[in-house]
């Protein structure tokens, strides 16, 4: 079945649009911009009047994914979602299914026409192809956004370090409560950073309390607090941070301004435990949201979303399923040195291809594992550091500008969206530049984000990753950059965001045994994408 949209003040007319058979898009009444999903106020000229405006219904599909995984019961694979750019504004683009017409057979450029599907009180917007080709591209080419200079010149990642590092067990199904595997990364990091627990006077994390429900959290500060009892003089928890990582760029703030002298940065995810056990945190009957545009149309999953920008991608760039290949090979490569990893036996690259479609390009092993497990990461103040046991770790700059639309389908599509902006941003913060990387820790959610990630970082143009890869050897572990010698999230498991941060201090105290990458002095660390997203820069002390 359908999840269908919650009608609010905000949405009927668009939902209920189709009642007459026309489609209808918000309208400024003073400027005319066309703008989806419908807003209070025009973001071209800040105009408050708008108009539903009837539209021809016609457009033209510019990112596609065929969906191979039953996401909901009574919504059969394989379909189509797709997103299309309307024929009046393009840049108006509309989540939607293909219908009419076989899975196989759509492509990008297609001219689709709208055919409205009633469930409910509600009118679903689907498209079926004219049989015309529009040969215009309609999707603006890619550039590196211009981020706002440094607001100073005084940058507070300097008064920071990264004291201690601590993780729990990882693994699939373990089936244990999800704050005993913070609290056990919280211990193990505490010590890590030759701290006792009194002297912990922040605390910090990411999604925070808000993502029990999908077994995305334990329950956030206030679980935490409540067990280890700190009295922190700040606390900070929340999903709209920039990335996972953002709730360390978060403690940074905090103690490079004396709110605090060590915060102790967590994040645990359970999803594994949290499937197994069939627990609730679905959708409703009705769904709004983040939702509300894609799920109607069976885009479930960040598989589904980021589907139709990864097509969109190797369409643009002539690029072929093994350049993702060779970042899901790489990870899997590394992983066979690293002892918590979830998945160490080798991947051929013959496996890679034939393994079972998920959502398409992707495959099982463009995705990354969901996992038990929690990891957690120590900022202490600079002037601390040279208490530590540990060699402290630097922070060099971060990069947290959004300068994308943040949405999963209106904005940049040829990669992933939330990677360009926060990517060129960390580079107005810093002399360094990416020849001075010694090693790359890109979030590979799907194989297809790190793909995004090596590129708006720059270290190759945007759409020369096939290229530049070389099969994967310019990224192996002896290579010219290793990338996530770990394993990433797609061997190691899914521990999103925070697995990063901890591979990044591991490798720049040369703690990384097995899977060292010889003389690490730099790191790029860099955490979500999709929504908004972080990135650190980070550096062994003392040259
Ligand atoms: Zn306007």
């Amino acid at each position: 079945m359908r999840p269908l949209p919650q009608l609010t003040p905000a949405n009927t007319w668009f939902w209920t649009s189709g009642s007459d058979g026309r489609l209808r898009i918000q309208g400024c009444d003073d400027c005319g911009t066309l703008v989806h999903p419908p807003v209070p106020i025009c973001p071209h000229c800040r105009g408050r009047r708008s108009t539903p405006i009837e539209v021809s219904g016609r457009g033209t599909v510019v990112g596609y994914t065929v969906n191979a995984h039953q996401w909901l019961p009574g919504f059969e694979p394989p379909y189509v979602v797709a997103v299309v750019a309307l024929a009046e504004q393009p840049d108006v683009r509309l989540t939607t299914n293909i219908v009419g017409c076989s899975p196989q057979d759509v492509r990008i450029g297609q001219e689709v026409a709208v055919r409205f599907e009633q469930h409910e009180d509600v009118w679903l917007p689907l498209f079926e192809p004219t049989g015309a080709i529009d040969s215009t591209d309609r999707v603006p080419a890619p550039r590196r956004p211009v981020p706002r200079p440094p607001a100073s010149a005084d940058r507070f990642e300097h008064r920071v370090v990264l004291s201690g590092i601590g993780r729990s067990a990882l693994g699939r199904r373990l089936m244990v409560d999800p704050l005993s595997l913070t609290v056990d990364a919280c211990l193990e990091a505490v010590a890590d950073a030759g701290l006792a627990l009194a002297d912990i006077d922040g605390l910090s994390t990411y999604p925070g309390g808000d993502g029990t429900a999908g077994g995305m959290s334990e329950g956030g500060v206030s679980a935490l607090e409540e067990a280890l009892r700190l009295q922190p003089t700040w606390i900070n928890g929340g999903g709209d941070l920039p990335g996972p990582g953002g709730a360390v760029v978060a403690a940074m703030l905090a103690v490079a301004n004396g709110l605090c002298r060590h915060v102790l940065c967590f994040r645990t995810v359970w999803a594994s435990t949290h499937a197994a056990l069939r627990l609730g945190g679905g959708m409703g009957s009705r769904v709004g949201g983040m939702f509300e545009y894609r799920a109607p149309f069976g885009a479930m999953s960040a598989a589904n979303w980021i589907g139709v920008n990864a097509n969109q991608y190797l369409h643009r760039y002539g690029a072929t399923r093994e350049m993702l290949g060779a970042i899901a090979l790489n990870g899997r490569a590394n992983a066979a040195r690293n002892p918590a990893a979830i998945y160490r036996e080798p991947l051929t690259m013959d496996e890679y291809l034939s393994a079972r479609p998920i959502s398409s390009p992707f495959g099982l092993y463009d995705c990354d594992v969901p996992c038990d497990g929690s990891i957690a990461v120590i900022v202490s103040a600079a002037e601390t550091a040279a208490d530590r046991p540990r060699p402290a770790i630097r922070v060099e700059a971060v990069g947290t500008q959004i300068l994308e639309r943040v949405s999963w389908d209106q904005g940049t599509i040829t990669h992933e969206p939330q990677v360009l902006g926060q990517a060129a941003h960390l580079w107005t913060r810093t002399d360094l530049r990416p020849a001075d990387v010694d090693v790359a820790l890109l979030y590979d959610g799907f194989t297809f984000n790190a793909i995004s990630w090596l590129e708006a970082l720059g270290f190759c143009g945007l759409g020369e990753a096939q290229d530049w890869l070389e099969g994967g050897r310019r990224i192996a572990l002896d290579g010219e950059l290793p990338v996530n010698p770990h394993g990433g999230q797609l061997s190691e498991g899914r521990t999103h965001g925070f697995g990063f941060v901890y591979e990044a201090v591991a490798q720049l105290r040369h703690e990384a045994d097995a899977r060292q990458v010889t003389d690490a002095r730099t790191a790029v660390v860099t955490t979500g994408g999709g929504t908004p997203s972080g990135v650190l820069l980070l550096q062994r002390a003392g040259g």
